[in-house]
């Protein structure tokens, strides 16, 4: 029978319950035991498509095309495993299915409720995944406790303690508990509040997790455990750490990982933290520095592109380097071109992904930039896109290039709607999503770096190049690397009389894991590298073991 941990949250969001819910999968799983997870998010959305990186962060793409939370990213990343679209429940999901059954007849006679058929269709849910050859399933649900619709997920884990038994249940709460920087002085009372708010739901905390800048005191330790009606070897703190690997072993040293297998009665197998010691001890080991600019438009909110911040995070320590990342907002670069002087200041230069016309003139100007400085470059999903728009306009002399995204009536559309996408009105999961296999042709850069002639790799997309475009652009020079199957997509861009120019319309960034990292990023990195070690032309990354 699986067992099931349900992470709460309380006091504020966005304090890294993700993480720790990750750094529990992490601790079960060095002691032996099949972890996986689920995220509920309560809002109303169907998925993450649809929701604005600024208040929701980046979405994630599973293999599956699942447009999910960001937090699904961390699972994969903190177990080396890949989720699915069923890893992440919502309201709008769940309502979805209960009215569809409702129309459908199912219910015939009966008044349909939040309780039971609200409950019953978030229970089956989690439990097709815990049925799905698990130990352990860690289940996170977002917001904080208290919320109004974060209620009927409560409700529904409250009863699943009922159903599955108190062995094999476990709920995990985790809280912010803020240090006054007047006094230094711990405040422990919202957390008190927070964990309150559960129980007049009926839910008891096994486990609190305070979330402060520093490990909490003994004293505020003892007073979490009064107040949580918990021994105080069940608080546990999550203080920040340099490197976020490093939670899990923070709350292993606590005895967490003794803890929850007690209380679950799963035995007691030893932990083998061996791998995932040398990859923290990778973070530690970075004797050189290398500075990556992003150039983006939601770079006020990194979360926005934290998949691509983590995956140059892995390739630098893979190669000894701490990546120094400067977020510029290319919406600046419009205003003050001057601005751009200062991508002379960086060893690589990396346009992610991105939508709609705000800050693309700036993108297209960071791009010309690094071709003509020649200055590593990553272009990604739409900065490809836009590295295309600027190699037609200023290399191919087709002055006013443009993608029917940002100017729908452009005489020359070098990037436009997907043909199959022409039809599609509706937004929500309607883009070409997933993984999809890629050929590699041979003697390519691509190809060097990956090492293969067929890849799979994450899409997220509506728009490509344009056939009718080019014949054109590799006339001038642009090498087109990687294909669908079919030959009718492109899928890698590179420019071979750069140092290192390459340009993705998938998004290897979520493929990219602390001890594997993703190779169109590492190739990039250690180009920032060797080209500012004034070396001649690029060399295949080595990595430090
Ligand atoms: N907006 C572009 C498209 O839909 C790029 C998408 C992206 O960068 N993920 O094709």
């Amino acid at each position: 029978m699986p067992k099931y941990i349900f992470v709460t949250g309380g006091v504020v969001s966005s304090v890294g319950k993700g993480t720790v819910a990750a750094s529990v999968g992490r601790i079960l799983s060095v002691r032996g035991l099949r972890v996986s997870f689920i995220k509920i998010d309560p809002y109303v959305n169907v998925d993450a498509g649809t929701l604005n990186p600024y208040s929701h962060g980046e979405v994630f793409v599973t293999d599956d095309g699942g447009e999910t939370d960001l937090d699904l990213g961390w699972y994969e990343r903190f177990l080396d495993i890949k989720t699915s679209r069923m890893h992440n429940i919502t309201t709008g999901q769940v309502y979805s299915e209960v009215i569809a059954r409702e129309r459908r007849g199912d219910y015939l006679g009966q008044c349909v409720q939040i309780v039971p058929h609200v409950t019953d269709e978030i229970k089956r849910r989690v439990r097709l995944v815990g049925e799905s050859g698990v130990d352990v399933v860690v289940v996170e649900i977002g917001g904080t406790a208290g919320d109004i619709e974060g209620q009927p997920f409560l409700e529904a884990v409250r009863q699943m303690r009922l159903e599955e038994g108190y062995d094999n249940t476990l709920f995990i709460h985790v809280a912010l508990v803020p240090r006054l920087k007047s006094t230094g002085e711990f405040k422990t009372k919202a957390l008190q509040h927070s964990v309150n708010e559960l129980r007049r739901i009926g839910i008891q905390p096994d486990i609190i997790v305070a979330r402060s800048e520093q490990k909490i005191d003994d004293s505020s330790k003892r007073k979490i455990a009064l107040f949580g009606t918990l021994p105080e070897s069940a608080v546990f703190c999550s203080y920040d750490v340099e490197c976020v690997y490093e939670v899990p072993l923070i709350l292993e040293e606590q005895g967490m990982g003794d803890y929850i297998v007690e209380r679950l009665r799963i035995g007691n197998p030893r932990p083998e933290w061996g791998e995932w010691k040398r990859v923290v001890n990778l973070f530690k080991k970075t004797d050189k520095n290398v500075r990556i600019a992003v150039c983006g438009k939601y770079t006020k909110l990194t979360d926005a592109y934290v998949s691509v911040k983590e995956a140059l995070i892995h390739a630098g320590v893979n190669l000894g380097a701490r990546v120094e990342i400067g977020w510029v907002e290319t919406e600046d670069i419009e205003k003050e071109p001057e601005k751009l002087r200062m991508l002379s200041e960086y060893d690589g230069i990396l346009v992610p992904g991105g939508f709609g016309k705000r800050g693309t003139e700036g993108k297209i100007e960071c791009i010309r930039y690094a071709r003509e400085h020649d200055i590593p470059f990553l272009g990604i999903c739409f900065g490809m896109q836009m590295a295309v728009i600027e190699f037609a306009r200023n290399v191919c002399g087709i002055e006013r290039a443009c993608s029917t995204e940002i100017e729908p009536e452009t005489p020359d559309p070098v990037i436009d709607l997907l043909p199959e996408q022409k039809m599609i009105d509706e937004k929500g999961g309607t883009m070409r999503l997933g993984a999809l296999p890629i050929h590699i042709k041979e003697g390519t850069l691509a190809h060097r770096l990956y090492g293969s002639t067929l890849i799979y790799e994450r899409h997220r997309h509506r728009y490509e190049i344009n056939h009718n475009y080019w014949e054109t652009l590799q006339r001038h020079g642009l090498v087109f690397s990687g294909l669908s199957p079919d030959g009718r997509r492109v899928e890698i861009i590179e420019l071979p009389s750069r140092f290192y120019f390459l340009a993705t319309q998938f998004h290897p960034e979520y493929l990219s894991r602390p001890n594997r990292p993703e190779p169109a990023y590492l190739g990039f990195v250690k180009a920032a590298l060797d080209k500012r070690m004034g070396l001649e032309k690029f060399e295949l990354p080595q990595l430090v073991v």
